[in-house]
């Protein structure tokens, strides 16, 4: 008989093809007398990036790593040959509150393969929620990953109980779906994904109306491996902008496709590489926060794909050069936003300082973390490039320098 740590183990394994995991944009819960713990207003949790930069933690895990299903990119699918093993609710339940008390998490990102039924499953994962909630007054972060067969009012009752809820997508397209995990139905997903919209929408609704409106999920979240088909960044972005439009995710995590043990014929040998995942998250963020859409993003890529040398806004600033310098004295917020090295904070500070007199590049030394990498594209009091951003090395010039890595 395995001890949860044997366990821990075993899933540890299986999280390495699973990269997705965070919950930025939280409600605060705060603990009262007869309850534990606290999440912090409006951070990301689980080593995933808060706004500010700060990383915190969850205990992610799966209530199994059995799965009667056979998608052919997932490990826990019922043909593959690992070690298998499961939590009952009280041992989730009991490992949570012991790190948590440790200061180890601060939350919880429970999964699980699906055994004997979806709801069968569901239920399990809503008794870890609720056992936390209502038993020991948890007071943490919970995010349940859902199964979209499951019935509603199971979904219904995970959403009272959990912070966040998320819905994988898989895979950017519906067509490799039916082809590479034979028992899901994207429009399935997709049904459900609604249904959660509605349901978080109608509870902000009334949570406006009444501040005694019973709690529920205030967002959910989805994943889509990278990788494992054909598709290119611009099908991902493309899926990933209808899916933000249409069901009002807070969040489109990308996993890359990590190849599995014994894997299937219809899957790539190798791993895309890990600079894609990243790139895509950048280019995730540019639709998000600062007003690009996805032709602009990806018009002038190399079929389809994101250039991996250079982040995404500097690639679509050389690609639309005769839009810059800008004149960071008069141009607009929209225009500030798509300078390469030109946060959000960063914009709204220039604003500021310039209302009052005009931008010098000592302030942008003040503001910037790097003046050199926006000299090309800006325009200031006392600054105007002389044909920079003309250069036909501007490229190489801005492409990162490959650095050794250090060997101890
Ligand atoms: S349903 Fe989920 S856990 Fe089961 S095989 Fe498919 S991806 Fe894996």
């Amino acid at each position: 008989m395995l001890n949860s740590l044997q366990k821990l183990e075993i899933f540890a394994d299986a999280a390495k093809y699973d990269a997705s995991c965070a919950s930025s944009g939280a409600a605060p819960r705060t603990a009262d007398a007869k309850s534990i713990g606290s999440t912090a207003p409006g951070m990301g949790i689980c080593h995933a990036y808060a706004p500010d930069v700060r990383c915190i933690s969850l205990l992610k895990v799966l209530l199994t790593n059995y799965c009667m299903f056979d998608c052919h990119y997932c490990v826990s699918r019922v043909s593959s040959n690992v070690a298998r093993a499961r939590f009952s609710v009280k041992e989730v339940v009991d490992l949570t509150l012991g790190f948590y008390r440790r200061n180890m998490i601060e939350g919880l990102f429970l999964s699980s393969g699906i055994v004997r039924s979806p709801d069968e499953t569901m239920e399990q994962v809503v008794a870890v929620a609720r056992s936390l909630r209502e038993e020991h007054g948890f007071r943490g972060y919970i995010h349940l990953k859902t199964i979209p067969d499951a019935a509603p009012e199971l979904l219904a009752e995970a959403g009272r109980l959990a912070d966040r809820l998320s819905i994988n997508v898989e895979l950017p397209q519906e067509s490799d779906l039916a082809r590479l995990a034979l028992q899901k139905d994207g429009r399935r997903i997709r049904k459900a994904m609604a249904n959660l919209r509605q349901r978080i929408d109608g509870a902000r609704e009334d949570r406006k109306r009444s501040a005694k409106a019973p709690p529920f999920s205030t967002s959910q979240s989805t994943q889509m491996i990278v990788g494992a088909d054909a598709a290119t960044d611009a099908t991902v972005l493309g899926t990933s902008e209808t899916l933000y439009g249409s069901y009002g995710l807070s969040r489109v995590y990308y996993s890359a496709f990590s190849p599995i043990p014994d894997a299937s014929k219809l899957l790539p040998l190798q791993a895309p590489p890990l600079m894609r995942e990243h790139r895509l998250y950048q280019a995730d963020w540019l639709l998000r926060y600062y007003g690009f859409n996805v032709p602009e993003i990806v018009t002038g890529t190399r079929d389809g794909m994101l250039d991996l040398q250079l982040d995404p806004k500097t690639a679509w600033a050389l690609a639309n050069r005769a839009q810059f310098p800008v004149d960071l004295n008069r141009a607009p917020r929209e225009m500030l936003l798509r300078v390469p090295g030109l946060g959000v904070r960063v914009a709204d500070r220039i604003l500021a300082v310039r209302k009052r007199r005009g931008l010098h590049l000592e302030d942008l030394t003040r503001l910037c973390r790097s003046v050199k990498a926006l000299l090309p594209f800006i325009v200031c009091t006392d600054w105007r490039p002389t044909k920079l951003a003309d250069t036909a090395n501007l490229r190489e010039r801005l492409v990162p320098r490959a650095t050794q890595l250090s060997l101890l």
